[in-house]
């Protein structure tokens, strides 16, 4: 059987390992000798136990999470996160901090304003249409969290260093970075991410929550809509996405494995968007949408001269098998995702594709 696999650029869901995805083909049928798919078996069965476990065990290795911090598994996206984080940790009379960097966090705002919730924009960079990170935030000491969006997929920028908020602890939407990089986890009071963009198929959302944060969940709130139901179960009060949470597991044991940590992903993905903006640079052609101090080495936003050339370079893009150049419907031009499923040498191809085209068209 031959094997047709395109350069995958896709902003999520997105590109998987291929080895990953090799042995979720090779096990899928019988796996780990149950004979059952790992979609038939019980999620109350050890083996799903097991597998759940390790994948815990590696995501505290590969962030370096202390004992404080709990690893839960939660269905219905970063979405629902918008609406969850202020419901558990904002309570009514106190006030949030959030820092609006386009889409996600724009959403993220109005959802805890949905809820009544009193929310503070510390800072925003809806001036030049969120093309930037904004500098060193003024946030309130008294707030009860700090709000950010770690990488904004959508805009293509992204927090090279994150914001000093002293003693107010971080909350950060990480779906489109998370475990492309290291960093210190301690600011963090809770992080999340949808599964979908760097660590596996969707159908979950990553939430780390460190235990002052779960003291502060209302007793009040829907069962399904409180963290403590999920860091008292081990995630297991409902049926979870094992299908999903099983892949992630394999993600987790790949970054570990054979990519060697978060410190080699990081310097692969470093390679990776310098190619992609070197190119940009050296280019009179294409142009990058973001402030070279802001750009996001997961999502590279550029356009070309005109509209048309922009059409007719997703569609010659395509047939080269490069796949997913489209950039997001609210904001046109084209995108790049370096997710760290995505090769050294689809990123190649993509820059030897980008010169040729420019030489054509130029
Ligand atoms: C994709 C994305 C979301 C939305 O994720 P869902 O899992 O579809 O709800 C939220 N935030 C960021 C930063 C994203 O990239």
């Amino acid at each position: 059987m031959s094997l047709h696999r395109i350069h995958n650029f896709n902003a999520g869901p997105a590109a998987l390992p291929l080895p990953v995805l090799e042995e979720i083909r090779e096990s899928f049928l019988d796996f780990q000798g149950t004979g059952m798919s790992i979609t038939e078996i019980s999620h109350r069965s050890k083996p799903f136990d097991g597998l759940l476990n390790d994948a815990i065990e590696r995501l505290r290795r590969l962030l370096g999470l202390d004992a404080r911090y709990k690893v839960l598994f939660i269905q219905g996206g970063a979405s629902l996160q918008f609406a969850m984080v202020p419901l558990n940790l904002l309570a009514d009379g106190a006030s949030a901090d959030y820092v609006d960097t386009g889409t996600w966090s724009t959403k993220a705002i109005q959802e805890a304003r949905l809820l009544g919730k009193r929310v503070r924009v510390a800072a925003s960079s809806q001036d030049r249409d969120f093309a930037y990170i904004p500098k060193a935030p003024a946030f309130d000491p008294q707030a009860a969290y700090a709000h950010i969006t770690s990488n904004n997929t959508i805009k293509g920028t992204q927090w090279a260093d994150f914001p000093d908020t002293g003693a107010v602890p971080l909350v950060a939407d990480m779906s489109s970075d998370i475990l492309s990089r290291t960093f210190d986890a301690r600011p963090f009071g809770l992080i999340y991410a949808g599964a979908q963009k760097n660590i596996g198929p969707a159908g979950v959302c990553l939430v780390i929550a460190r235990e002052d944060m779960l003291a502060r969940v209302p007793a009040g709130l829907p069962t399904m809509l409180r963290y403590t139901t999920f860091s008292e179960k081990n995630s297991l009060y409902n049926t979870p996405p094992c299908f999903t949470i099983y892949t992630v597991g394999l993600v987790l044991k790949w970054l570990e494995e054979t990519v060697g940590g978060l410190a080699a992903m990081e310097a692969l993905n470093r390679r990776k968007a310098a190619l992609i903006y070197r190119t940009l640079d050296a280019s009179g052609f294409y142009r990058g949408t973001a402030d070279a101090d802001s750009r996001s080495r997961m999502n590279v936003t550029f356009r070309l001269p005109t509209p048309e050339l922009e059409a007719a370079f997703l569609v010659e893009a395509q047939a080269n098998g490069l796949g997913g150049l489209k950039g997001h419907r609210s904001v046109g031009g084209c995108r790049a995702s370096l997710y760290n499923a995505v090769t050294l040498e689809s990123v190649t191809a993509l820059v030897d594709f980008m010169a040729e085209f420019e030489r054509r068209k130029g």
